[in-house]
């Protein structure tokens, strides 16, 4: 969890989404670059200050996108307190946005964001997708050595798929930010520094990850899948990887962080079905935990007493009966079932992870198709089309 290789914005399939709460190592880089709030008026040369009701933006990357992802954090602010309503003024909240993955890691960052508990200060960088829109170009494409000739339709495709895995596979930002602001605010909320178990403090991070805007661009809603997390969860079940629901709620950080990647998506999907779920006595259980802790500051107490009249062990069949109901959504597959050998993970130009990732979806893919024919698996002959 500390320490990430490669660019973390791309993660997203296989590593989790690294998304911490813990305080990154000193702050270096441009010594300018201070923690906290600054003097709008003595920003550094390169950086502006925007001032919004509850946040000041400080951007490397122009006012307009810090505007854009100020007025995004306002309106998940309103959802958190919708959830948790907050009486006391709020206070100033920073978010600092570095123009690359370079000046975020030298400020001390590890990841794409952090919320930065000592220094009060939401920290991420530009991955250059914000709220769905794209501004860089997709990062996969077929290399020069493919040897695939593809007809004209086939090229069409290859660019739809490499835009929709591009999309489906790089960091939001304003959604990374949706969860982060969520740590900020819910550490204002709790005024706590008792530790929040980690199921509950991250699973609600990603529950608000996939907050969409509403059709008429007015406010958020909650509940849309989380798709990176399903797709690691639905293999995790393959491989026997999860735990059970009530061994998840027992778990201390350090037990989280063991298997990043896999606790980050049992998490997420154990709060997105109590919080989506039919039963509004399971929709009030997050909500009744968390402001139970408020007042007892007691996680283990408020724990037993939420789930108090619950089987954990029906819940645990229910969780997973629900999870194995949603259909992932996995662009990348699409490209693996659709084009099988004739395109390998070397034939393309990608990060690695999504390469690797490929050549697992490939296997699977082989596989499936196999056991619809009878007939056994079949390694295509190396070098062979
Ligand atoms: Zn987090």
């Amino acid at each position: 969890m500390r320490a990430l290789a490669g660019p973390a914005a791309q993660l997203a399939p296989a590593g989790f989404l690294a998304l911490l709460l813990a305080a990154p190592g000193a702050h270096a880089g441009d010594p300018q670059v201070r923690p906290g709030e600054w003097n709008p008026d003595k920003a550094p040369p390169g950086w502006v200050v925007v001032q919004t009701r509850n946040y000041q933006v400080q951007s490397e990357v122009g006012e307009a996108k810090g505007r854009l992802l100020a007025e995004h954090l306002e309106g998940m602010l309103d959802l958190y307190r919708e959830l948790l309503p907050f009486t006391k003024r709020m206070p100033t909240f920073v978010l600092k946005i570095f123009e690359d993955e370079a000046g975020y890691r030298a400020y001390g960052g590890e990841a794409v964001a952090h919320y930065d508990k000592a220094a009060k200060e939401l920290v991420c960088w530009d991955t250059g997708i914000v709220l769905g829109v794209r501004d860089v170009p997709a990062s996969v494409r077929l290399g020069p050595d493919s040897g695939l000739t593809p007809s004209e339709a086939e090229r069409a495709r290859l660019d739809q798929l490499f835009e929709a895995i591009t999309d489906d596979y790089t960091m939001d930002l304003a959604r990374v930010l949706s969860h982060e602001g969520w740590h900020q605010y819910f550490h204002y909320y709790t005024v706590s520094w008792v530790a929040m178990p980690s199921w509950l403090d991250e699973g609600m991070g990603d529950y608000f990850f996939t907050a969409e805007r509403t059709e008429d661009g007015q406010g958020y809603h909650l509940g849309a899948l989380n798709h990176g997390r399903l797709r690691t969860l639905r293999r995790a079940f393959e491989e026997g990887t999860t735990v059970s629901f009530a061994r998840l709620l027992d778990f201390e950080q350090g037990d989280y962080y063991s298997n990043a990647s896999v606790y980050y998506a049992q998490g997420w999907s154990m709060v997105h079905f109590l919080m989506q779920n039919e039963d509004p006595a399971l929709r009030q259980l997050i909500p009744k935990l968390i402001a139970d802790f408020k007042r007892s500051k007691n996680f283990r107490e408020a724990t037993a007493k939420a789930f108090d009249r619950r089987s954990l062990d029906s819940l645990d069949s229910e969780w997973i009966a629900w999870v194995l109901r949603q259909e992932p959504r996995d662009p990348l597959r699409e490209l693996a079932r659709e084009f099988g050998e004739r395109i390998r993970a070397e034939d393309l130009v990608a990060p690695e992870r999504w390469k690797e990732r490929y050549t697992l979806l490939l296997e699977e893919e082989r596989a499936a198709a196999a056991k619809a024919t009878g007939k056994p698996p079949e390694r295509a002959p190396p070098g062979g089309r």
